[in-house]
């Protein structure tokens, strides 16, 4: 939230709510927005009936319960339209602005560009999991709509950096050039719009917005794919900007050939440059969170970091999230981190050396055992819930605790990759809603270690 700083004693939910509802998300839809907090009622400022329609729909709930969690009361929300922040804006679809800083609203307007200023080239740090991607991507900002870069297509499991490229792109045009035509938009985004279109009866104005643009840039398109309607739009789109040598950028978290799209999409998808990142290695991570220290310019050692790097494998997401709790945690506290403390204050977050062995196997045999069900279940057709659920236990599980990628696990499952991902996805959000399910899996990771331990 903009103003928070007004409002200490609300800092602690929002932090919670970021947690939960996750970065980019709260980026998207609550950091920018203004509010007032007064007796039981929280009032959100939003530019227009979209925005506040989105808050209602996917995070009222959430903000909600933080607010009884830390506060103690029931708040109520009201959505409030401001009209004097941005009177032009009446749909994301009007946001189609060059530079920030020179858009006609005549203040910086955080609803505008849609790029977070804050990622760029200069703050990713290039390795060789991701050299391909970054290389690329400063390509297609240098020389829009080339023949040989469009579309640039970056896929990759989540938290690696697609979204911080995507950003880095769009910033870097507009630098070269305040007066390109730039929009950042996610695949949830854009599905919404066009529904939000359809019940307007105004798909045509949704269309010519779209055409207008130089480079458009659009993060998370797994969320079109599978949706009948928007694919053919996304399509329709797409092919305008196609034509008229207009660049394009995706982002996913699938491979451009698991997207569910029909063939000459596919082929299209792929006649520029597909590229991939990977999970970045221990110097890389170290790399990261050094970069990360210096920006918010905290004193903590490299031998804390390195602790932090070893321990944190899974993605940059967490990684950065490990470095922020554990800063929070020491200026609340006023203590120096130290190894000690991070080992404490990040014990959730750190893979145990034992993890190393943990291997699919013993996950099947201790969730078997926990839900009664065969080790040959797993790996079986049968689709019954009874078996089904365990399944997508044992797969989120061995994604938390191995090393082994989506497709790996896959295999080990007689699956494909998007399974895993439903799978993984699907538990994750059931562990955040429910705290007694979240204990039961603590329980049945500590059984699973314990038996590799032996
Ligand atoms: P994705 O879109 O792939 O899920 P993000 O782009 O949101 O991932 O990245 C998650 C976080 O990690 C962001 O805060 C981003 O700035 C940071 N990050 C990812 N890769 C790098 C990198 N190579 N250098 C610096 N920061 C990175
Ligand atoms: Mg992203």
């Amino acid at each position: 939230m903009q103003n928070l700083e007004k409002y200490p004693q609300l800092v602690s939910v929002f932090q919670d709510i970021e947690n939960i509802i996750g970065k980019d998300s709260y980026d998207m839809w609550l950091r920018p927005a203004e509010i007032d907090f007064a007796g039981n009622v929280l009032t959100i400022f939003l530019p227009n009936q979209f925005w506040g329609n989105t808050i209602h729909e996917r995070y009222e709930h959430t903000i909600k319960d933080a607010f009884l969690k830390h506060l103690g009361i029931t708040v109520e929300m009201v959505y409030q339209i401001s009209k004097q922040e941005t009177p032009t804006v009446t749909s994301a679809q009007d946001v189609i602005l060059a530079n920030p800083e020179q858009n006609t609203l005549g203040k910086i307007n955080p609803f505008a560009s849609r790029l977070s200023s804050s990622h760029t080239f200069e703050n990713f740090i290039e390795s060789p999991s991701n050299r391909f991607a970054y290389k690329a991507a400063q390509a297609v900002s240098h020389k829009l709509g080339a023949r040989e870069n469009n579309p640039l297509v970056i896929y990759s499991s989540p938290g690696l950096g697609k979204t911080h490229l995507l950003h880095a792109i769009g910033n870097q045009i507009l630098k070269d050039n305040p007066s390109a035509k730039v929009l950042y938009m996610s695949g949830e985004e854009f599905v919404s719009e066009y529904i939000e279109a359809l019940q307007n009866k105004d798909p045509e104005s949704f269309r010519r917005k779209y055409r207008t643009l130089d480079c458009f840039l659009m993060d998370d398109i797994q969320f079109v794919s599978g949706k009948e309607q928007c694919t053919i739009e996304f399509f329709n789109t797409f092919n305008a900007l196609f034509e008229s040598k207009k660049q394009i950028v995706l982002s996913s978290d699938r491979t451009p050939q698991q997207l569910e799209w029909n063939e000459r999409l596919s082929s299209r998808l792929l006649s520029g440059i597909t590229t991939e990142i990977k999970r970045p290695n221990l110097e890389t991570r170290i790399a990261i969170l050094r970069q990360k220290r210096d920006s918010i310019n905290f004193d903590i050692g490299d031998d804390v970091l390195a602790f932090i790097a070893e321990g944190v494998q899974t993605n940059v997401r967490e990684l950065e999230g490990s470095l922020f709790r554990l800063v929070a945690y020491c200026s609340a506290h006023g203590v120096i981190p130290s190894i000690a403390i991070a080992k404490e204050v990040l014990a959730d977050f750190l893979v145990s050396t034992n993890n190393l062995f943990i291997n699919v196997n013993s996950i099947k045999k201790i969730v078997g055992k926990h839900f009664n069900i065969k080790m040959e279940d797993f790996n079986s057709k049968r689709k019954t819930q009874s078996i089904a659920w365990p399944r997508q236990i044992a797969m989120f599980l061995t994604n938390e605790l191995t090393d082994l990628s989506l497709p790996e696990i896959g295999r080990e499952f007689n699956r494909d990759h998007t399974t895993v991902i439903h799978a993984r996805d699907t538990v994750k959000e059931k562990i955040s809603n429910d705290p007694f399910f979240a204990a039961e899996i603590n329980q049945i990771i500590l059984d699973i270690k314990a038996v590799d331990n032996k």
